[in-house]
């Protein structure tokens, strides 16, 4: 087991070196929908900083879980450092489309987290002064997430399992990781 604090020392949300990808298969962390899994055993081995773990980075998503400590954040209590703002047509034109509302308006502005969930103030404010990916970062600034929010899922094209029988199978699309995308009531000045 690793001396490091899970939460203080590495994200919770980090992948472990023993962690290996298993498959793909129903993940509870999207409601039974095919996802790409990864075994669990945080602490062991070496952790993978700029890895996250697919099954935690869902949830944290999936719960608001702060990918820090893992715990759920609160409404008032939900910043990102590495959020950033766009607007609907562009994340339109990125291949967002199908998770948009469709009438919401090109220009409305949305804060794109990607797929990192926003963090409890004082975990923020840890990750900032000691992860040295943050420390690089131009944008130093907490943003506070807005109460309302989507998420899209990034998705990949993988066989199922072949133990259901030896018919080839087509390719079906699983979920790796999940993205936040924040909608605010108003532009933060
Ligand atoms: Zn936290």
């Amino acid at each position: 087991m690793s001396k490091l604090t899970i939460g203080l020392d590495v994200p919770w949300v980090a992948s472990w070196s023993t962690e290996t990808v298993t498959g793909v298969g129903p993940c509870p962390s999207v409601d039974g929908v095919l996802a790409v899994g990864q075994s669990e055993h945080p602490g062991r081995g070496e952790p993978l900083y700029s890895r996250n773990h697919l099954f935690r980075q869902r949830k944290s998503v999936r719960e608001m879980r702060c990918p820090m400590c893992g715990e759920p954040t609160r409404e008032n209590d939900r910043w990102t450092q590495t959020a950033r703002w766009t607007t609907a047509g562009e994340l339109r034109a990125k291949g967002a489309g199908p998770w948009l509302p469709p009438d919401m308006d090109d220009d409305k502005p949305l804060l794109d987290a990607g797929a990192v969930a926003p963090m409890h103030l004082t975990c923020a404010e840890r990750a900032r002064a000691e992860c040295p990916h943050l420390q690089a970062m131009e944008d130093h600034e907490l943003k506070a997430f807005p109460g309302a929010w989507i998420v899209a899922a990034l998705s990949v094209e993988a066989r199922p399992g072949h133990a259901v029988s030896n018919v080839p199978q087509r390719p079906v699309a699983a979920v790796t990781f999940l993205q936040l995308i924040g909608v605010p009531d108003h532009i933060p000045s």
